[in-house]
């Protein structure tokens, strides 16, 4: 089959939404049909549907199938078993074939309409378009947790969006095609972008009530997240350097075991003081241990850092005047 190149892919992630799914095609093609949609692109308008089934044990796949054949811009990808919604956006993402993708709850929560709005935005001179869900539909114990997270992410990052984890996303091609994402990192998609050059921005969007089934997402996010947060920020801060992090710990760790023991054997030597019912002596000896440990994991981790071809150091705006295959080696068309 020949690759089309459409204009817009639209990436679902979806577990166990089969009861939303007739709705929600039906609302994206409803959306897709607007008049003011089609007038922000300059060739005719096309776009594909990309339904991710995350490994759905309910009818989601069955309310596809019967869809599908009738349905020519929908297509599907099934995972064998639940991965997570990280791992549907990529497969997305790979799959996607059009200049500009959006991303969208299969839950109803967001709205297809909104989206030709936040194209326009994008028209504004951004790569990246997150919705804001200003007024959050959802219960009290979702809503505090995502403030707090959203603050945290704020304060360590000074990226200045009010919701990160916004599930209806426009973006460029060019930045969902150098996004590599694992664990839960899907939230923190914003940051990766931001730390990569790409201009991004976020629109307030309309937020519904999940309608039919449940969320998706327990009291374990909490841990996850704090984990994901933990790598986005090394990965953005120090991927490239990581003897700056823990050759620093190390040094610091190394140097107060070294003064402490110093102390303890000048105390023994000057003064005949005993050593070993002194805990200090141990404290002394665990941050020598632990320095030398931290060091070493530096410079196991720039030896990985060199070695590893796929973080490269810089991300590329354009280029100009190079061969179509050059071009491509720097994730531009030319
Ligand atoms: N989702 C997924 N895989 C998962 C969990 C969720 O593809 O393991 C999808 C889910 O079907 C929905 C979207 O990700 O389309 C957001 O999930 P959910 O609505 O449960 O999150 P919430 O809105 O409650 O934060
Ligand atoms: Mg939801």
């Amino acid at each position: 089959m020949a690759i089309i190149n459409y204009q817009l892919s639209i990436i679902v992630p979806l577990f166990n939404e089969g009861e939303s799914l007739p709705d929600l095609i039906g609302q994206l093609y409803a959306a897709m049909a607007e008049k003011e949609l089609h007038a922000l692109f300059v060739e005719p308008f096309s776009f594909e549907i990309i339904l991710v089934d995350d490994g759905s044990t309910d009818d989601s796949c069955k309310v596809i199938g019967r869809m599908i054949h009738s349905m020519p811009e929908l297509r599907l990808i099934s995972f064998q078993r639940n991965f997570g919604k990280t791992a549907a956006l990529s497969a997305g993402f790979m799959a996607a074939t059009g200049d500009l993708v959006c991303t969208i709850d299969a839950d109803l929560q967001d709205d297809p309409f909104a989206i030709k709005g936040m194209i326009r935005k994008l028209h504004e001179g951004y790569d990246l378009v997150s919705g804001w869900k200003q007024e959050r539909k959802d219960p009290l114990s979702k809503t505090l947790p995502s403030k707090l997270f959203n603050g945290v992410t704020r304060m360590f990052t000074g990226i200045t969006l009010h919701d990160f984890n916004c599930g209806l996303k426009v973006y460029r091609k060019e930045v969902t095609r150098r996004l590599e994402l694992h664990g839960d990192m899907h939230r923190y998609i914003p940051v990766l972008a931001q730390w990569m050059g790409f201009r991004i921005t976020e629109l307030p969007v309309e937020h519904r009530a999940r309608k039919f089934g449940t969320t998706k997402y327990g009291s374990s996010r909490f841990f996850s997240g704090l984990f994901d947060f933990l790598s986005v920020l090394f990965i953005t801060r120090y991927l490239r350097r990581p003897m700056h992090f823990f050759g620093m710990a190390g040094l610091l760790s190394f140097l107060s075991g070294f003064i402490i023991s110093l102390y303890i054997t000048l105390d023994k030597i000057l003064l005949n003081k005993p050593v070993s019912n002194r805990p200090i002596l141990f404290l002394g000896i665990l941050l020598l241990i632990l320095g030398v440990q931290l060091f070493s994991t530096g410079l196991l981790g720039e030896m990985l850092s060199t070695s590893s071809s796929k973080a490269d150091a810089f991300a590329v705006r354009e280029t100009n005047n190079l061969t179509p295959g050059e071009a491509k080696k720097f994730g531009t068309t030319d």
